[in-house]
């Protein structure tokens, strides 16, 4: 579902309590540090106290990697573009996400802050421990090291010039979904999901170029 804001320069307001509104701010290193940490804690934690051979830790490790990037796709998707349909949906959807798409390039909103995270973490690490057993560790610290490196490839789009070689797609995925069209396109740290659930935008610059072969 779109959300009803035009991208803007600088940062947005989402409270008028200047405490509410401080806590809405974070700056990138504080979780990008804190789950590449845990995820790599969790990894030892498996193989060196839990006595996990460290392949199979390690397979546990990439099998939440993988699991964090449907995560992603699935959140961005159906909560964060969650359909407006009363003030209160609206007022929801612009707190969690329409504030980035207000302002896309405002550095202290482009991870959610780390009280909520961590919050989120916990429940994930314990509901992995439970369903799967001691692999749950590992599994969960993939999950964690996923979500780290999902914010370094969103606040790298954002904030650095498209790079010329391959992790350009990056770029080029993350802009469909802000400047051509927010309907598509919700996978960030690849295109991956887009590709399964049928959700890649038509790149208008193509459309454009079918259109003059067809003349
Ligand atoms: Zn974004
Ligand atoms: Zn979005």
């Amino acid at each position: 579902m779109a959300v009803q804001t035009k991208p803007r320069p600088g940062a947005g307001r989402i409270f008028q309590s200047p405490v509410l509104e401080a806590l809405t701010k974070t700056h990138i290193s504080i979780p990008l540090a804190l789950f590449w940490a845990i995820g790599a804690i969790s990894l030892w934690y498996s193989i060196a106290r839990l006595g996990i051979g460290w392949s199979t830790a390690l397979t546990f490790f990439l099998g939440g990697m993988v699991l964090f990037t449907l995560v992603e796709y699935l959140m961005h998707r159906f909560l964060y573009h969650i359909p407006a349909a009363t003030p209160k949906r609206r007022r929801f959807q612009y707190v969690i996400h329409g504030i980035h798409h207000e302002h896309p390039r405002d550095k202290q909103r482009l991870a959610m802050p780390p009280v909520v995270s961590l919050v989120l973490a916990s429940l994930f690490i314990t509901l992995f421990r439970f369903t799967i057993g001691p692999n749950g560790f590992a599994f969960g610290g993939g999950f964690l090291f996923g979500y780290s490196t999902y914010l370094l490839a969103h606040y790298a789009v954002h904030i650095f010039k498209q790079p010329k070689n391959f992790l350009g797609i990056l770029w080029k995925h993350h802009n469909l979904h802000h400047y051509v069209g927010d309907d598509g396109a919700f996978g960030v740290s690849s295109p991956f999901w887009d590709y399964i659930f049928n959700t890649m935008p038509k790149d208008p610059r193509r459309r454009e170029a079918s259109k003059v072969n067809l003349l």
